[in-house]
């Protein structure tokens, strides 16, 4: 399939422009930091952007509240956003969606099967289908976009249909990874690997690739590898089983179908994600499992105290959310499941960096009530990542054979290790990586790369809510915390409707401590919100928000207090 996306490019007037244009390649999300993925390519009148994701704010619960992208660069542009190409189907590629498209207009967006058929359903549960277009593409398929070529590889990643994405412009190539790992024998579609070799055999000029895993030594395990642990504690468990895992890791959720019906168990799924994932995954042909082995709530009602070696019980909450399956069942909150001494449970998963201390809590809970725990570990290798370790690295790295490569997706050190591993294998000059920050722009030109300005949006977004990994100013917010603490807003707001959802909230750590603070603050909440009532009447931006916010709570405090505390703003965004 070739798709002609629009006019320009069409007369050689045209092609003779766009020689002297120049690309324009920067992140608005996902540089020094691990969550809400944004990658933006601009060449003349026509931007792509690569995935719109979110990113779960570590204090927060994971799956309620989140951080997106800041989209004022976007809404600048809009007239020259032309598509939005979506790697895979996680959250923090795919989160963001909602938002981007109720904020600038997304004329079509290209993911391949399950990818759309997930994004369909995001959007489906807000009625939000009518904002875009969604076009299922393969890796086979080359988009044309002004002057701009795009086609795409298979690479194996922890979701299904995941692809890579190939940028040829008239100033040179860009590949960028998506999330991925080298997986040989993986359970769906495999890594492409002789495609991309080919790329870098015809020369790729900007290189970006996920790092994840970049201070992982070694070769991530196979999903492969996965089944034999699972097998070993089917095998074994004369109770039930219970194992919880991530609703997206489709996979996974294949292999323990695969596992409970060779061993003869009846499955019950819990918790509303697991529930979707199964079903779009089955509806589309991605798991495949017999009618007569997915069990209802009532029969488990029946079954649940009989029978106990023939029931698997598949659920959420394996980074230990409070209000998800697993917990619940922990702490005897659920309404159908309680643990009888002899269940065995399963976290095929790994805490994401912030969930340890919930996940912990999750195991005591189970282990005092009699369950025994498995989590991955040397003994049971009941989970892999999804992304690629070092030796995965090393080797994407010799395939691609960049003239200049800029790590993506990562914290900074793992960005940092990332560049220094390309210089180690040889590939190219320390001089040749880019080490990023959202807003900082790179600019392409005849095949070579060099470093442009900032965009002002990364830097009114670095002096906004988030603080990380910006070198400066973490300096300067660090003495500021240490000298004056830290007072956080917390708003929760119905964006659609744009009005606040309850009253602002205020908490503050290490802030002088005054015996008029708590008059002080139920003053500062009155202040924003009459601040916000006023804002919240027209339609504005989450910056917008954002800085209104700091900026009352900022003068009220100081007015009152001659203090200059660090003020972050929280804005809740409710799903459902
Ligand atoms: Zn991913
Ligand atoms: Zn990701």
């Amino acid at each position: 399939m070739e798709v002609k996306q629009n006019n320009l490019g069409a007369s050689s007037n045209q092609d003779l422009e766009n020689k002297l244009v120049k690309t324009y390649i920067y992140a608005l999300g996902g540089l020094n930091e691990i969550g809400k993925n944004m990658y933006c390519i601009e060449h003349g009148n026509s931007m792509i952007i690569i995935d719109a994701g979110v990113k779960f704010p570590e204090n927060e619960l994971p799956g309620i509240d989140y951080v997106i992208p800041d989209f004022q660069h976007l809404i600048k542009n809009r007239s020259k956003i032309k598509a939005l190409i979506i790697t895979h189907g996680h959250e923090d590629h795919i989160g963001g969606i909602p938002f981007l498209i109720q904020t600038v207009n997304i004329p079509i967006i290209y993911a391949s099967k399950l990818t759309a058929g997930l994004i369909k359903n995001k959007l489906d549960e807000d009625n939000l289908n009518y904002l875009t277009r969604i076009k299922e593409i393969d890796p086979n398929d080359i988009i044309k976009i002004g002057a701009m070529k795009i086609s795409f590889f298979a690479t194996t990643h922890s979701i299904p249909d995941s692809l890579g994405v190939c940028i040829d412009t008239p100033n040179g190539r860009i590949v960028e990874t998506g999330d991925f790992k080298i997986d040989l024998t993986p359970i769906g579609q495999d890594i492409d690997i002789s495609k991309i070799a080919t790329l870098g055999d015809q020369g790729v000029t900007l290189y970006m690739a996920d790092s994840t895993n970049a201070e992982v030594e070694g070769s991530s395990k196979s999903e492969r590898d996965v089944a034999k642990s699972l097998h070993e504690i089917f095998k074994n468990a004369t109770g039930r089983i219970i194992i919880a895992t991530f609703a997206s890791n489709v996979h996974r959720i294949q292999q323990i179908i695969e596992a409970s019906v060779k061993y003869n168990r009846k499955i019950l799924v819990f918790g509303r994600s697991m529930e979707n994932a199964i079903s779009t995954g089955r509806k589309l042909g991605y798991i495949r499992c017999p009618d007569n082995y997915i069990y209802d709530i009532e029969t488990a009602k029946i079954s649940a105290y009989q029978n106990l070696n023939e029931l698997l019980i598949l659920c959420t909450g394996s980074q230990g959310e409070p209000m998800a399956a697993l917990s619940r069942i922990a702490n005897n909150t659920h309404k159908v499941i309680k643990i009888i001494p002899g269940d065995t449970v399963v976290f095929s998963s790994n805490p994401i960096p912030g969930n340890l201390a919930p996940v912990t809590k999750v195991i005591n809970m189970l282990s005092k009530q009699g369950a025994e725990v498995i989590v991955n570990s040397s003994l049971y290798s009941i989970h892999t990542s999804g992304h690629a370790q070092r030796e995965e690295l090393k080797l994407m790295l010799k395939l691609v054979r960049p003239k200049y490569f800029m790590p993506i997706h990562g914290e900074y050190r793992m960005l940092k290790l990332h560049a220094d591993l390309a210089v180690m294998v040889g590939i190219v000059n320390k001089d040749k990586t880019f080490i990023c920050e959202n807003g900082d722009i790179l600019v392409m030109y005849k095949g070579e790369v060099r470093r442009g300005k900032k965009l002002e949006i990364a830097t009114k977004y670095i002096d906004g809510k988030d603080i990380n990994g910006i070198d400066e100013n973490v300096i300067k917010d660090r003495i500021r915390l240490g000298n004056d603490g830290l007072i956080s807003v917390v708003v929760p707001i119905d964006i659609k409707n744009m009005n606040m959802l309850k009253p602002p909230s205020i908490v503050s750590r290490g802030f002088i401590f005054l015996k008029e603070w708590g008059e002080l603050l139920v003053e500062a909440e009155r202040v924003v919100y009459d601040a916000l009532s006023k804002l919240l009447k027209e339609r504005v931006s989450l910056t917008d928000i954002k800085n209104t916010i700091k900026k009352a709570t900022s003068e009220f405090v100081f007015e009152r207090t001659q203090r200059e505390p660090i003020v972050i703003p929280v804005i809740l965004i409710k799903r459902d």
